[in-house]
């Protein structure tokens, strides 16, 4: 039997020469490339414009590792949450967020999550694997499909705010990245995607030098060390100075603001040293504070602060000259909402497909003991 290759781990030239081997012309490798990456096709079958012998051919040799949606919800406010069982049984969310002039996907880098922030759910679930850059892309192209479906609007927006820390899958995250952005690929503009991390300050340095041009943001929920520390542990191998002056440098080479995205909680960041703590870290970065709405996980020690505190915060950073926003949440009645994506229906649904060569062997890992 032959192995089949997952094709979409492949590039162009690397399609181009495995299509010679086999007897092809070279020019049928674009047109491959083209169905796979431009319209997102899966099946070779509905490749129209290849000749059929051609298509049998490639169904022997290659595969399209592709997901399913195993269930689609619809939230009240329009909110679509999917959950996407992928070629091994895994399963991840992504979420189309629609408001009045944007449709949002917001989508997962990981399956689980490298890291455990004490408030979010998908920490619960430890990191299982890295999901491949055609992961990715599969769940905006679904998302752009849906956009047309219910909304008849383009999707105009990504965030790489669902499951998973994307600095930690970076070669995958960037690949999905660049098929996403590329003229021969879904042709977006790289500033409508903003890639949020938990704030891992080597990559975010990395990032700023590979010049991709999308938007930053940066889950901060704390100024003051040890508090951020007990809020998110990966604050101990990154600490604050050291995630300030990666955040500088990022500004220097890419002149674009950062955004923090901060949790008001009730007790736990709510005094006037939390705001004084927060102005300061900010003042050394050119910056916008998005104050995001806490979405309730379980039982646990975390409550969303009320209306004052939160217009505290609001107050004293305008008058710092810090823009602001306040973010109401989203899907919240299908648990779609930020930190609440948690693959729900993992262990209910089977692989798809047998593995195949290349794909998974070159998903290198990143972790914060090897940066
Ligand atoms: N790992 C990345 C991206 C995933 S989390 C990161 O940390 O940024 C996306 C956003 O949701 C982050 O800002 C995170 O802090 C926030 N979040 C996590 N759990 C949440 C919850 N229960 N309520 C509100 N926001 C939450």
């Amino acid at each position: 039997m032959i192995v089949k290759t997952d094709i979409r781990a492949l590039s162009l030239e690397q399609i181009s020469s495995r299509l010679t081997d086999l007897g092809e012309p070279r020019f049928r490798a674009r047109q491959v490339h083209d169905w796979l990456w431009q319209k997102g096709v899966h099946d070779f079958a509905q490749m129209s414009n290849l000749p059929l012998s051609l298509r049998q051919k490639l169904d022997e040799h290659f595969a399209v590792n592709n997901g399913r949606i195993a269930r689609e919800q619809h939230s009240v406010d329009g909110t679509i949450k999917n959950a996407v069982a992928l070629h091994d049984g895994n399963v991840v969310e992504s979420v189309l967020i629609p408001t009045d002039t944007r449709i949002t996907a917001c989508v997962s880098s990981q399956v689980g999550c490298s890291l455990d922030c004490s408030f979010c759910a998908t920490a619960r679930l430890s990191r299982v694997r890295n999901l491949n850059a055609d992961e990715i892309f599969d769940q905006v192209v679904t998302i752009r499909e849906q956009a047309r479906l219910h909304f008849g609007r383009p999707l105009t927006h990504i965030v790489f705010m669902g499951m998973g820390e994307p600095l930690l899958n970076y070669p995958q995250v960037m690949g999905a990245i660049d098929r996403i952005t590329a003229a021969d690929g879904l042709a977006m503009a790289p500033w409508r995607i903003t890639l949020s991390t938990a704030g891992i300050p080597k990559m975010i340095r990395k990032l700023a030098d590979d010049r991709k041009r999308i938007r930053l943001a940066v889950s901060l929920h704390s100024a003051i060390p040890e508090k951020r520390t007990r809020l998110m542990s990966v604050n101990a191998a990154c600490p604050l100075p050291e995630l300030q002056s990666a955040l500088q440098y990022w500004y220097r080479q890419t002149g674009s603001k950062v955004t923090f995205e901060y949790v008001v909680w009730a007790g736990v960041n709510d005094t006037d040293d939390d705001i004084r703590a927060l102005l300061a870290f900010t003042a050394r970065i050119p910056s916008k504070v998005n104050l995001i709405q806490y979405n309730a996980i379980d039982q646990g020690p975390y409550q969303q602060a009320g209306v004052d505190a939160v217009e505290a915060y609001r107050i004293r950073l305008l008058n710092a000259g810090v823009a602001v926003s306040i973010r109401r949440s989203r899907g919240s009645d299908i648990d779609a909402a930020c930190g609440q994506l948690a693959g729900s229906l993992s262990g209910e649904v089977e692989a798809t497909a047998a593995p195949t060569a290349v794909a998974v062997e070159a998903n290198v890992s990143l972790n914060l003991k090897t940066l």
